[in-house]
C-alpha cells in the first residue's frame, strides 16, 4: 500500500455547545488539516494522485471554512463545531472531489488532533 499525505491551513472562530470551561466562548484556531490518500496501484508516472491535485481540493473546502465564525455556517448550525465535526465535514466535501480519500486530521494545536475515517 501507498499512502501519501498533504497539508493546508485555516482559520477560524467557533464556541462549543453543552460544554462547561474556557472553550464555551468563542474563540479562534489556526487548524492544520491534514489529507490522507491510500491506494495500492501507481498512474502511468508511478504516482498514487497528484500532490498539487489533492492540495487544491483541499485547500477549496477549506476556503468554505476560512476567516468564519464556525457556529454560523449551515454546516454546524446548532452543533458544537468540534475538532471532530471539522475533521467529519472536511472529510464528507473532499471525498466528493478524492475518491482515493482515506483520512483526515484536523490539528486544533500543536499537540491535539482529530481523525476522521470510515470504518473497513
Ligand atoms: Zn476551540
Amino acid at each position: 500500500m501507498y499512502e501519501i499525505k498533504t497539508q493546508a491551513f485555516f482559520s477560524a472562530a467557533h464556541h462549543l455547545l453543552n460544554y462547561e470551561g474556557e472553550c464555551e466562548n468563542q474563540h479562534g484556531h489556526n487548524w492544520m488539516v491534514e489529507a490522507f490518500v491510500r491506494g495500492e496501484s501507481l498512474n502511468k508516472s508511478n504516482i498514487l494522485i497528484d500532490y498539487k491535485v489533492l492540495k487544491r481540493e483541499l485547500n477549496n473546502v477549506l476556503e468554505t471554512l476560512d476567516h468564519k465564525d464556525l457556529n454560523e455556517l449551515p454546516a454546524f448550525k446548532g452543533e458544537s463545531p468540534s475538532s471532530e465535526m471539522i475533521s467529519a465535514y472536511i472529510y464528507s466535501k473532499l471525498k466528493e472531489k478524492i475518491v482515493q480519500l482515506n483520512k483526515i486530521t484536523v490539528w486544533e494545536t500543536q499537540t491535539s488532533c482529530c481523525s476522521y475515517f470510515e470504518a473497513d
